[in-house]
């Protein structure tokens, strides 16, 4: 089974608003076993949409449309798909007493013609309500096909996905089964993984699949089995990771599920053995604190975290000493280790984290390559730490850092 999602909306194009709505979708169809096979993004144009339905039509089973269904004069969605399906708009009625009953409720305004006039589908489609605003979905079938059309706003879009359009397609076609699994793995390079596991990946079976996801000294390994047989499938995957793991021991964190990360992962190490973390960043401004703390129930094991970026602060707030940075330069493995050690006594916490680098595009005041960062984890017992260069691109080399602090911990 093939879909193609066509976003429609000038504000796309302009590069005003990035489109989410075709990677919910795409994770959803996913889901129930329907690749997409092309994402489209087009304007608020009737020949623009007529052009692109019809090269969806020839592609994909399933064409889903999000953006235009707005009641103003720039949204022609609707209009063009009637004129698509030689159709004409017909009012419909369970559409028209929704619109009623939000403007009751929440809006509290007489309704306009314009708004009533959202409840005009083509007479061919099947409306699909809309709990959060005026415009339905649509569900037109087309000899074995089916279009849909939804609102562009993402929470109307998303509301109707999980509950119609996924509960639809279900009963439509017999999916098939998706397994995705992804491990992740940090500290180690792609290709250096690949050569150490291509033996085991040469070995799989033709239906499940390995994708490699680098992302900054963070690798994510998706294994994706399709098949009618949902416990067979996840009974074949169970066997290949099991011999997977032992090849990758030392670098495997954990599996991401829908939001998991490494740091979802270490939290709930913490949490188990009842210890607690703090941080004192430089270079990463306070991006390890944000990822620590973008997991709800981080307040079990974090402490806090100081953003020392001056090295005055380093000296003032986090009572590095003026000899050591004088003597090694701020941007060092000793400062780092300072650092660390303060912010571990500071907070009474159990482990510490503490970043100084470079991330550019300047040399700047500390005199270090660009790049280069230093990090160090202290501990009850002492304190780690390392250096490293982390490449000239600011983002990459701050994202870069956050990653790395996070892998030195773990182990
Ligand atoms: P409305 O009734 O709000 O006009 P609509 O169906 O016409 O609904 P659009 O006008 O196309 O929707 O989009 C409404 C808003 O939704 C846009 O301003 C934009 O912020 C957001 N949006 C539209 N398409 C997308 C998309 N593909 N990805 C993310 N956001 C989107
Ligand atoms: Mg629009």
């Amino acid at each position: 089974m093939q879909a193609e999602i066509i976003t429609i909306g000038d504000e796309l194009l302009i590069g005003q608003v990035i489109d989410t709505n075709s990677a919910f979708i795409s994770k959803k169809l996913n889901k129930i076993g329907v690749s997409v096979c092309q994402i489209t993004s087009i304007p608020d144009d009737k020949d623009h949409i007529i052009k692109a339905l019809k090269e969806a039509e020839e592609k994909a089973d399933i064409i889903i449309l999000t953006g235009g269904l707005g009641p103003t004069k720039d949204d022609v969605t609707k209009k063009t798909i009637a004129k698509y399906f030689n159709d004409t708009l017909v009012r419909e009625a369970s559409v028209l007493k929704n619109i009623e009953l939000l403007w009751e409720k929440h809006i509290k305004q007489p309704l306009a013609q314009v708004n009533k006039d959202q409840a005009l589908i083509p007479s061919k489609a099947t409306a699909l309500m809309n709990k959060f605003g005026s415009a339905p979905g649509m569900w037109i079938p087309k000899n074995d096909k089916i279009f849909i059309s939804l609102p562009g706003v993402p929470f109307e879009m998303k509301a109707l996905m999980e509950d119609e359009v996924i509960p639809k397609l279900k009963t439509t076609f017999n999916c098939p089964y998706i397994l995705h699994k992804t491990l992740l793995v940090y500290g180690v390079g792609e290709s250096t993984l690949a050569a150490r596991i291509e033996d085991w990946e040469d070995a799989l079976p033709r239906h499940i699949k390995l994708a490699y996801l680098p992302n900054l000294g963070k690798l994510r390994l998706r294994l994706t089995a399709k098949g009618l047989n949902k416990e067979q499938i996840n009974s074949e995957v169970q066997q290949q990771i099991d011999q997977l793991l032992p090849l990758i021991k030392d670098e495997f964190v954990g599996f991401e599920d829908e939001e998991s990360s490494i740091e979802v992962v270490l939290g709930k190490q913490l949490v188990k053995f009842g210890k607690t973390l703090a941080v004192a960043e430089s270079c990463t401004g306070g991006k390890i604190a944000e990822h620590i703390t973008a997991n709800a129930g981080a307040s079990a094991y974090f402490k806090g975290g100081l953003v020392t970026y001056a090295t005055q602060s380093k000296i003032d707030v986090l009572g590095v000493s003026k000899d050591i940075i004088d003597a090694y330069t701020v941007v060092s493995l000793k400062v780092a280790e300072a650092m660390a050690k303060n912010a571990l006594t500071l907070f009474k916490s159990d482990y510490a984290i503490a970043t100084t680098g470079n991330a550019g595009p300047e040399k700047g005041d500390s005199n270090a390559n660009v790049g280069t960062v230093f990090i160090a984890i202290a501990t009850k017992k002492g304190v780690f730490s390392e250096g490293f260069n982390m490449g000239n691109h600011r983002t990459k080399v701050i994202n870069k850092a956050v990653n790395k602090a996070f892998e030195m911990l773990q182990k």
